[in-house]
């Protein structure tokens, strides 16, 4: 029921008043009442002397007279008495006496005139007439040492009685108008604490419910004004350790997003509770889909499990390299160690090496290739120079037939040392590029003008499809001069005689598309996709018999790509081939400019 402080110190103050009233209420009518009874009594007992003073003149021989003493009570004026003789009998009363009167000269006893008969000096008692309080007093008549008769006079205390009712009402309307003002002022007392206690409770709230913007205004410097103050204080302590927590984990949300490799982090029970972005690409989940999931269910063929398990048992990290599909991962596993060196989880950083493993096996092949490029003619070139040596110079038709022959293979040297220094130059930028815009179909002319003998050779017909309104693009003339010669060389190669070479321009949206198609022998589907790769043939002892060193389609490809457009291959075993690139078209005023 006392559910707020408000009610409670309302409650509490009214009990105080309360008890207050009563207490001293209770104190001052129990000494009114005393005071004023004892008055009624010291009168009586007052009147009583007087009477006997007066009574004792009508003693006769040690006895009373019976007829003197009831005339002088009746014209007694004060107050109600009767007057008896030694042997109790009445002999007088007082005119206001009725009913007493009726009794003379008939006995009287009660618990009051029995002892003052027998002498006892003075005899009160208390009583009720007709509702009205009364008190009684027996005083006996003493002559010679014997009792001759008993004075009884009562009186009442109705009066005594009334005027403490009086002060009791009032005592009472008091109690009750201190408690309506007291019940009053404690409400308002009661607000001015709990009020400001109320607004702590309610901000308080707002703060639990996340909006930190909260003060109080201070209006004193009292308990309930420290707390305001205190609260202030807490607040903005809060808020600052709130934006601290927040710009901390702002930090590490950008760290962990923007960061190249992937992250990882496990809870203490191996679950899964951080994938970073990185980690999102690399291993094609989302992370919303994995949070509290084991990387055993997730990830199988990982093995992440083992790992973590491996770095929390040594307590240290460990870096393992992982197979994930196709990709190539450095994961370096990092235990967490929480209070009291208790494991709180792992963090595993991604690495992807893919790319790099490529490019290292790329580096090796390529050197393993090289060298063997380079030793096949090298080989060939010492076992005939040491013929030649060893004689067979004497013979001049020997000798030139083994000098032509070292004269091919060295000529095949300097032509790989050639695509190999050009390929060099184009990986690491540092050819001029002499950019402009020219036609594509006038460079096709003077390439298929410069392949006609071998095309001839082999009886082969090059048809040429110009679209109508080709545009120029934009190229370096050299360069691209190598790309033609190197498809239509490998078109005429690769086509019997008798074969069939198209080559088609035209504009391709804001390209231009150049296709070289031959009726030849194909390539297999499976070589296609590696074919563009450094020294990669169909048929190697072919290719090598044919002159080729493996690189034309290399640098084909390195040369379209650097100037802006794609190269593509598509092939039919036994059917024919077609090669495809794209180059920037030049835009009209450009074309005009130049
Ligand atoms: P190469 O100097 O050997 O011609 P390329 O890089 O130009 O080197 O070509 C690589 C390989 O691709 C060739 O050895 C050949 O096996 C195959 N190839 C290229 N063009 C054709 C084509 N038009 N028809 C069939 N095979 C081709």
């Amino acid at each position: 029921m006392l559910r707020s402080i408000q009610s409670k110190l309302i409650f509490v103050y009214l009990l105080l008043i309360l008890v207050a009233f009563q207490l001293s209420g209770l104190y001052l009518l129990k000494n009114l009442e005393r005071a004023y009874v004892r008055q009624v009594e010291d009168d009586l007992s007052q009147r009583a002397q007087l009477l006997i003073g007066q009574l004792s003149g009508y003693s006769v021989g040690g006895k009373l007279d019976a007829q003197g003493v009831n005339q002088f009570m009746a014209s007694w004026p004060v107050g109600n008495a009767i007057v008896l003789d030694a042997n109790g009998t009445v002999i007088g009363a007082t005119p206001r006496q009725q009913e007493h009167a009726a009794l003379l000269g008939k006995k009287f006893s009660n618990d009051d005139v029995s002892p003052a008969l027998v002498g006892a000096p003075k005899t009160t008692s208390r009583g009720e007439e007709n509702g009205e309080p009364m008190t009684y007093l027996a005083v006996p008549l003493i002559s010679l040492n014997r009792v001759i008769g008993v004075v009884y006079l009562k009186g009442s205390l109705k009066e005594a009685y009334d005027r403490l009712k009086n002060i009791r009402d009032m005592l009472m309307t008091a109690a009750a108008i201190a408690l309506g003002a007291t019940a009053m002022l404690s409400v308002m007392l009661a607000r001015t604490i709990t009020g400001p206690v109320r607004e702590v409770t309610r901000k308080a709230g707002e703060m639990a419910g996340g909006n930190f913007n909260q003060t109080i205004e201070v209006r004193s410097s009292d308990e309930v004004g420290q707390l305001g103050e205190m609260f202030n204080r807490m607040t903005s302590r809060l808020k600052q350790t709130l934006e601290e927590i927040q710009g901390e984990k702002n930090k590490a949300e950008a760290i962990l997003s923007h960061m190249a490799d992937g992250l990882l982090a496990f809870g203490a029970t191996g679950q899964i509770i951080i994938v970073n972005p990185a980690a999102e690409r690399i291993l094609g989940i989302i992370e919303a889909d994995v949070l509290g999931q084991l990387p055993q269910h997730v990830w199988p063929e990982m093995k992440l499990d083992t790992a973590l398990a491996k770095a929390r048992e040594e307590g240290r990290s460990l870096t393992q390299e992982i197979h994930f599909g196709p990709q190539v991962l450095l994961a370096h596993v990092t235990p967490l160690q929480g209070e009291r060196s208790q494991p709180a989880g792992t963090v595993v950083v991604l690495h992807d090496i893919t790319e790099m493993e490529k490019l290292e096996r790329m580096r090796r092949d390529f050197v393993a290739n090289v060298s063997h490029e380079l030793k096949t003619p090298l080989t060939t070139v010492k076992s005939y120079v040491e013929t030649l040596l060893d004689g067979a110079a004497e013979e001049p038709e020997v000798r030139a037939r083994f000098l032509r022959v070292v004269e091919a293979e060295t000529d095949r040297m300097a032509r790989l040392v050639k695509d190999l220094l050009h390929l060099s130059q184009l990986d690491q930028g540092s050819i001029n590029w002499d950019i402009q815009p020219y036609e594509v179909p006038a460079l096709m002319e003077e390439c298929v003008a410069k392949l006609a003998v071998p095309a001839g050779r082999k009886n082969l017909s090059i048809r040429r499809v110009y679209a109508p309104g080709v545009s120029q693009a934009l190229f370096d003339r050299d360069k691209l001069h190598q790309v033609i010669l190197n498809l239509l060389a490998n078109a005429i190669e690769f086509t019997p005689v008798k074969g069939e070479i198209t080559v088609d321009v035209r504009n391709d949206g804001a390209m231009v598309k150049v296709t070289v198609k031959d009726s030849g022998i194909g390539i297999p589907k499976e070589d296609l996709p590696r074919i563009f790769e450094r020294f990669y043939r169909v048929d190697k002892a072919r290719s090598r018999m044919l002159g080729g060193t493996g690189l034309g389609l290399a640098i084909a490809r390195q040369i379209v790509e650097l100037l802006g457009g794609a190269i593509s291959i598509d092939s039919e075993l036994g059917k024919g081939t077609e090669v495809v690139f794209t180059i920037p078209a030049a835009l009209a005023a450009e074309s005009e400019v130049s």
